[in-house]
């Protein structure tokens, strides 16, 4: 989808602008209000999240994991995580065990309703058997490609298989020998009975188990057939007593097959649900895409600050306030579309404006003089740890002769408009005072290497502008990166013109800062805290990279949305 049709942060609906308080009901609450209200499931409600762990999670799940676990909260309901572990080659503890991580610092609780679909292979196993006594499944023979062949096509009807009528004795004897390792991957598989006329082509007699002589990360060797994701998901939530399983939209055509298992069965039935994915602009969500970006060294690892995984986010920065915030204010909906990769910056940047302390931190330094302060003396000054929130206190910081300014906050031949510092021109240091800047020092190129200013500290004069700054003497000299987004266009999915997503990388996604200078101050930062540099950016200091007094930052959001004015869209 192009930038023109993803919603930006000015053009949200009003309900999402006063903090997502939505008036009306999205379709989803008013589903369940409904049962409620007719007394089904004796009014309980029971949703889980079921990740299959064959990656890590992203902020799509994460909106997934909040629908489903804010609406258990909402109705007094329960909430289970379960993974859908029927894949294990592609299947890894490691991810079970950053989901279980991940889900839970998005606020997810799921008390000890922690479940695993191989939790159910025996059950399932023994529906198999009970769908094979009812004449409802059978043993087929035919290979993936004949059964494509069979299969037919949207506008064709498919065609039986010619195992499709064995005994109900032949059919029990063939799936215990595929059970007992028999037969090799791919040669045999157990599919369900319905109908291969059907226009639903989902309902084409599809497979319950699969063959594969692979080693399970739970029940290691105990299998060597594994059931399907059709045949396992619904059976999964009935035993887990799921009152509505919320899913995405692509698996509306998989709803009927859902009710067949759970009706052919006669067990609890819970409801499918199915609503919008989310997908954002300037990023890609599927599982495969991140995998290679990782594997390629594109980025550092899962946890790369520039990743959509919760594991990035966590490691750029952002609160799990700030995306429960940003997942609400999307809102549930039934169709497809995209979402501005601004709201969830802004999202983070509403909740840090918040709960960020200010501190000052000049990126790249230009020495100022102060002329009139003598080498070796430091004043003290008192700077408010947050301007609306008193209760948060003061710091001190020292300011001295030789200080810090941003090479940007000076400008030799200034139009008129700007109101930083230009020569003979005067501004306020932010807490401090105002400098009046008296000389320009060059090196021999011409390039500026310091000026000399004269400090007053009467603070009642008037000057237009206010930067900040930071005592060269005193400085914390580290390393800040400044992360921007990962891809440079809109939509890097985008595949026209023979380009992939790698194509769309956007090669100023990090810069590295090797010597910042710090306010003295945050020698003491807690690894995994949080800071507004005043004027820069909201920044998070590295939990992995920081060391005891010298913190590594990370550039969680800037200030201003850069990109929506890059795009017109501001
Ligand atoms: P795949 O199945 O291709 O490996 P997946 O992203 O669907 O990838 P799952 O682990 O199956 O991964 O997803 C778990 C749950 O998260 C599913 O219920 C799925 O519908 C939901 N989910 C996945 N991606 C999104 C998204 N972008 N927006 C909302 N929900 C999502
Ligand atoms: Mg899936």
């Amino acid at each position: 989808m192009a930038a023109a049709d993803a919603s930006s942060p000015d053009d949200r609906p009003e309900n999402a602008k006063s903090g997502g308080r939505a008036a009306s009901r999205n379709f989803i609450q008013q589903i369940i209000d409904a049962d409620r209200a007719a007394g089904k499931n004796g009014g309980r409600v029971h949703t889980r999240f079921p990740p299959e762990p064959n990656g890590y999670l992203h902020i799509g799940h994460a909106k997934s994991i909040c629908l489903n676990f804010g609406l258990a909260n909402e109705y007094g309901g329960k909430f289970n995580l379960r993974f859908d572990d029927t894949n294990p080659v592609k299947e890894e503890q490691e991810y079970v065990d950053a989901i279980i991580d991940d889900v839970h610092w998005l606020g997810g609780e799921w008390d000890d309703r922690l479940f695993h679909a191989s939790d159910y292979f025996e059950q399932l196993y023994d529906w198999a058997v009970q769908l094979i006594k009812a004449g409802k499944a059978y043993v087929c023979d035919l290979n993936a490609e004949e059964m494509r062949a069979h299969r037919g096509t949207l506008t064709e009807p498919g065609k039986n298989s010619p195992h499709r009528d064995r005994s109900v004795k032949e059919n029990l004897e063939l799936l215990e020998q595929m059970r007992a390792g028999k037969f090799p991957d791919g040669s045999r598989t157990l599919r369900a009975k319905i109908d291969m006329a059907s226009p639903n082509l989902n309902m084409r007699d599809p497979v319950m188990y699969r063959i594969k002589h692979a080693h399970h990360q739970r029940t290691g060797d105990a299998w060597c057939i594994y059931p399907s994701y059709d045949y396992t998901h619904g059976q999964s939530d009935s035993i887990e007593g799921i009152t509505h399983s919320i899913c995405t939209l692509e698996f509306e055509n998989h709803r009927p097959l859902y009710d067949w298992f759970c009706r052919e069965l006669g067990i609890h039935h819970p409801q499918q649900i199915e609503f919008a994915r989310l997908n954002l602009t300037y990023t890609v969500m599927s599982k495969r895409k991140l995998l290679e970006l990782v594997r390629d060294k594109h980025v550092a690892g899962w946890d790369d600050p520039r990743m959509p995984t919760i594991r990035g986010l966590r490691r750029r920065g952002y609160t799990a306030e700030s995306i429960r915030a940003f997942c609400e204010r999307i809102g549930v909906a039934k169709f497809n579309s995209t979402i501005d990769m601004g709201w969830l910056e802004d999202a983070v940047r509403e909740d840090l404006n918040e709960r960020a302390p200010r501190a000052m931190a000049v990126l790249r330094p230009l020495k100022v003089v102060l002329t009139n302060l003598k080498a070796g003396e430091t004043r003290t000054v008192e700077a408010p740890n947050h301007p609306q929130k008193p209760e948060l206190g003061v710091r001190k910081v020292p300011l001295t002769r030789e200080i810090y300014i941003e090479q940007d906050d000076f400008m030799e031949d200034a139009p008129k408009k700007f109101f930083r510092l230009k020569p003979g021109g005067d501004v306020r240091l932010r807490g401090a005072g105002i400098i009046t800047c008296d000389e320009v020092v060059k090196d021999a190129a011409g390039a500026v290497t310091e000026l000399h200013c004269t400090f007053d500290d009467d603070h009642s004069r008037k000057v237009k502008g206010t930067i900040h700054w930071v005592s060269a003497e005193h400085a914390l000299s580290t390393e800040v990166r400044l992360y921007d987004r990962l891809f440079n266009v809109p939509n890097p999915d985008d595949a026209s013109e023979g380009k992939t997503f790698l194509d769309h990388l956007n090669p100023d996604s990090i810069e590295v800062v090797a010597d910042a200078k710090l306010e003295p101050s945050l020698a003491n930062a807690e690894p995994g805290s949080r800071y507004q540099f005043e004027r820069v950016g909201y920044f998070y200091a590295d939990p992995l990279d920081s060391q005891p007094g010298r913190p590594v930052l990370n550039r969680t959001v800037t200030l201003r949305d850069s990109w929506a004015k890059a795009a017109g869209t501001a």
